[in-house]
């Protein structure tokens, strides 16, 4: 069995008071569910990470970064390293986020590094991938999602992959209030999983966490929860106000 994972991307946004703030009122909101039925997990901004990690050592919502470098020490200034993170009580690292895809300009070959390198460095990284609106309307969602899955893991033993969580999040849907339909996603869902079954195999393949993201509300996550191969939710926006993000994790619990 799957455990539901709904996880909490604040992007660029909160500061110091707010972030410990917004943590501990997810935490002790979901302190009856979260580690239970539901795996929870917030995504502060790097400079605040270390203050919410303390703030949830007596809780049960994991903390994850937004991104990591792919080398584990050096010169390579202003990046921060998997080990680095892990030091100070990360669990979770995004990888390919659509933002670091398409604003930043993060390759294919640079993210598949960056998942190695969590693995390596005692992180479970949750790799992000989906299609441009350009690219869903040719038709070529199925081909983008699969090149971005077969490089986002290559060279990953079956081994290093059970480490990893997928994310699939629509780059149309990711801010734009445009939600892809449960239809929609649960689609491309069934072909991520496919498609890890025939890179490694079935079991991988059943026990591995598929998220979905794009614009998640509490009046559609359910909806997107009630789907086969939607195993979690990665939410942004909705996840920097504490009761609408609680009434998420509620709805996926
Ligand atoms: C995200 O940041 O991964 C995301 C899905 O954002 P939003 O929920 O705001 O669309």
């Amino acid at each position: 069995m799957r455990k539901p994972f709904v996880a909490g991307n604040w992007k660029m946004n909160t500061d110091s008071r707010s972030s410990v703030n917004l943590a501990k009122r997810i935490a002790s909101g979901s302190s009856e569910v979260a580690g239970h039925s539901v795996s929870v997990a917030v995504f502060p901004p790097f400079v605040y990470l270390e203050l919410v990690a303390k703030a949830l050592s007596a809780f049960s919502v994991a903390v994850g970064a937004q991104d990591v470098y792919c080398e584990s020490k050096g010169a390579f200034t202003g990046e921060v390293s998997s080990p680095m993170l892990k030091d100070i009580g990360c669990t979770y690292v995004l990888c390919g986020h659509s933002e670091r895809r398409h604003v930043i300009g993060e390759t294919d070959e640079l993210i598949n590094r960056k998942v190695a390198a969590a693995i390596t460095g005692g992180l479970l990284p949750i790799l992000c991938v989906g299609e441009l609106l350009s690219e869903r309307d040719s038709s070529q969602t199925e081909q983008v999602v699969a090149r971005q899955l077969k490089s986002g893991l290559a060279g990953l033993s079956a081994e290093k992959a059970s480490a990893v969580t997928i994310a699939y999040e629509p780059v149309w849907a990711i801010g734009t209030g445009r939600t892809a339909t449960p239809q929609q996603a649960q689609e491309v869902h069934q072909l991520v999983r496919n498609f890890l079954a025939a890179m490694y195999d079935s079991q991988l393949a059943q026990e591995t966490r598929i998220l979905y993201g794009g614009s998640v509300k509490l009046d559609n996550s359910a909806d997107l929860m009630g789907q086969q191969d939607i195993d979690g939710l990665l939410v942004g926006g909705a996840s920097l106000n504490a009761d609408d993000f609680l009434a998420i994790i509620r709805s996926a619990a």
